[in-house]
């Protein structure tokens, strides 16, 4: 699925013509004439990508990227006109994603939202909260608590159980798991992960009679569904 696309553009021959293309790529496209509505657009639906017309009756581009970017993180492209340096530049400033150039060709748009739409899902952020059953592990407060109560364990512990949460349903290899939780230079032997994975199950499995922490023979470990 390659996603939802806001076009917030006055002139009707190009976002008609933007807008056929990328439905023929796949994307659900929505379409607004006006920088108000767009606004409003933009923030009550999730897209994707938001492409940006400067020149709009109501409220300009630029204004729209500002009120926008108070609550929302949507990858932005403009479409700017050829020598608008000017508004190329606070585009950028105020956190634009990128901009086209008109006329432009389809081509090199598509290119532009496929690049910002994979920036965004790259940095997105890993999950900070996991459970399993009746056991909970919170990155942010540094805790690992079974049906509430909690889990001692030492930072080690806790970065291999959180390592194999956050790669659920993945079998770990002795090597990644070293990699991840020790670092890449850490110069132990690959026993340490065999060592720490019996104090994790000395402290959950054996305590709560489950079997949380799977052993993979000749492959790794893994906490499966
Ligand atoms: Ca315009």
């Amino acid at each position: 699925m390659p996603g939802s696309i806001l076009i917030i553009e006055d002139e009707e021959k190009i976002a008609r013509f933007t807008e056929l293309e990328l439905i023929h790529e796949g994307y659900t496209v929505d379409k607004c004439t006006d920088g108000r509505s767009g606004l409003e657009a933009a923030l009550e639906n999730a897209y994707d990508c938001v492409l940006l017309d400067i020149m709009l009756p109501g409220i300009n581009g630029l204004e729209v990227l500002r009120r926008l970017r108070k609550t929302s993180d949507v990858p932005v492209i403009m479409l700017t006109a050829r020598d608008a340096v000017m508004d190329k530049v606070s585009g950028l400033d105020m956190g634009a994603d990128d901009y086209v150039t008109k006329p432009f060709a389809i081509e090199e748009l598509l290119a532009r939202i496929r690049l910002v739409t994979r920036k965004r899902a790259a940095v997105k952020q890993p999950e900070e909260e996991y459970s399993f059953g009746l056991l909970s592990l919170s990155v942010p407060r540094h805790e690992v608590t079974w049906d509430g109560k909690p889990v001692e364990l030492t930072g080690k512990e806790f970065a291999l159980l959180e390592t194999l949460l956050e790669n659920r349903n993945i079998v770990l290899s002795r090597e990644t798991l070293l990699e991840k939780v020790w670092g890449y230079d850490y110069a132990g032997e690959t026993n340490i992960v065999d060592v720490y994975i019996r104090y994790l199950r000395s402290k959950i499995d054996d305590v709560y009679g489950v079997r949380l922490i799977q052993t993979v023979r000749g492959v790794g470990y893994a906490v499966k569904d």
